[in-house]
């Protein structure tokens, strides 16, 4: 499919009441969400790990069945967890898989990042704090269902359902997205 035409850089972001308008509006919102994203590119979330050293994992089954929709960035326990874009803070909290994660929006609020099995926290962060491409929002762990041996981050990159909890979004590969290498602090 030939890529869609950028809209001009001053234009406002299209409206889900404006989507209502025409009917095929939704799907080519949606595509040319996800090219404005690879156009800005998302920041590697893992503190010196270049591009080429992730595996692209996106597709590998998981527990059986289950399909991975995500990509874990292999790092030493303790490395610093950069946020892979600007955004918002959405929650900050603990569960059975992901053991510490984080939540957050992109600045459209189309797009919802998931980090999980961190170590710890960075100090403070909080629910509704904004990001900055690149602030440290925590590092890299074993919690939850991760192996204690193999510490990583699990990425992921959901595109948010309207009517659905933002955890119920789309999964889609982060792994094409990655810009540069992440900065050392
Ligand atoms: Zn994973």
């Amino acid at each position: 499919m030939a890529p869609l035409p950028e809209p001009p850089a001053e234009s406002p972001l299209p409206t889900l009441a404006t989507a209502a308008e025409e009917p095929d509006a939704p799907a080519r919102w949606r595509d040319r969400d996800l090219d404005a994203l690879r156009t800005r590119g998302l920041t590697i979330p893992v503190e010196g790990i270049p591009a080429g050293q992730i595996a692209d994992s996106f597709l590998a089954a998981r527990d059986g069945a289950r399909v991975h929709n995500a990509v874990d960035i292999m790092a030493r326990k303790g490395t610093p967890v950069l946020s892979a874009d600007d955004g918002t803070v959405l929650k900050v909290g603990t569960n059975t898989l992901g053991g510490n994660v984080i939540w957050a929006f992109d600045p459209s609020h189309r797009w919802v990042y998931y980090y999980a099995h961190l170590d710890h926290f960075r100090p403070g962060i909080r629910e509704g704090q904004a990001l900055s491409r690149g602030d440290v929002i925590g590092y890299v762990g074993t919690t939850g269902n991760a192996p204690k041996d193999a510490p990583h981050l699990h990425f992921q990159l959901l595109r948010l359902i309207e009517g659905k909890h933002y955890s119920e979004g789309a999964p889609i590969n982060p792994v094409p997205l990655f810009v540069g290498t992440a900065v050392s602090h």
